[in-house]
């Protein structure tokens, strides 16, 4: 029992050890706002601050910057299976990605700037978990030949 619980940590921490090279440190709306937020951090990093809309409801969310980790923080409380509007904290504009749907539930995605890096993107429906990087900078090419894409749940 004690050897398995051993395997499962170790596997977890390789994981973690080969997404913590694409930590988003800038992330910008289209408008050129960032959307880095100095005052609240998670894992010691900037959080990246959206407003989310959901219903009549609305307020900020702060996302871990730290890919393969879920450590979120939402103003408000969404159920499951619900979906959410992203937009700029602050220019309003909307961060929903007109263009693409996810292509796991259909539900529109959101697109964030990555300046210099590409974009990131993913499912506005909580628990869908189907988020993509797209990573265009040449430090982290490896990394786009290994996975073709990252996966990352919010
Ligand atoms: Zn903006
Ligand atoms: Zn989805």
């Amino acid at each position: 029992m004690g050897e398995r619980l051993k395997d499962i940590h170790l596997s977890k921490s390789s994981v973690t050890d080969r997404v913590r090279t694409v930590n988003i440190q800038t992330a910008h709306c289209p408008n050129g706002c960032d959307l880095m937020c100095e005052d609240i951090k998670i894992h010691d990093l900037n959080s990246i601050c959206v407003k989310i809309h959901y219903k009549d409801q609305e307020g900020l969310l702060h996302i871990d910057p730290e890919f393969g980790s879920y450590e979120h923080i939402s103003e408000v409380a969404i159920p499951d299976g619900e979906v959410v509007r992203f937009s700029c904290p602050h220019c309003g504009v909307s961060l929903v990605d007109e263009s693409e749907t996810c292509r796991t539930c259909s539900a529109p995605v959101f697109t964030m700037i990555l300046p210099n890096e590409g974009e990131v993107s993913g499912c506005l429906r909580k628990g869908c978990f189907d988020h993509t990087l797209k990573i265009e900078s040449f430090e982290v090419l490896q990394l786009r030949i290994d996975e073709d894409f990252v996966k990352v749940i919010m």
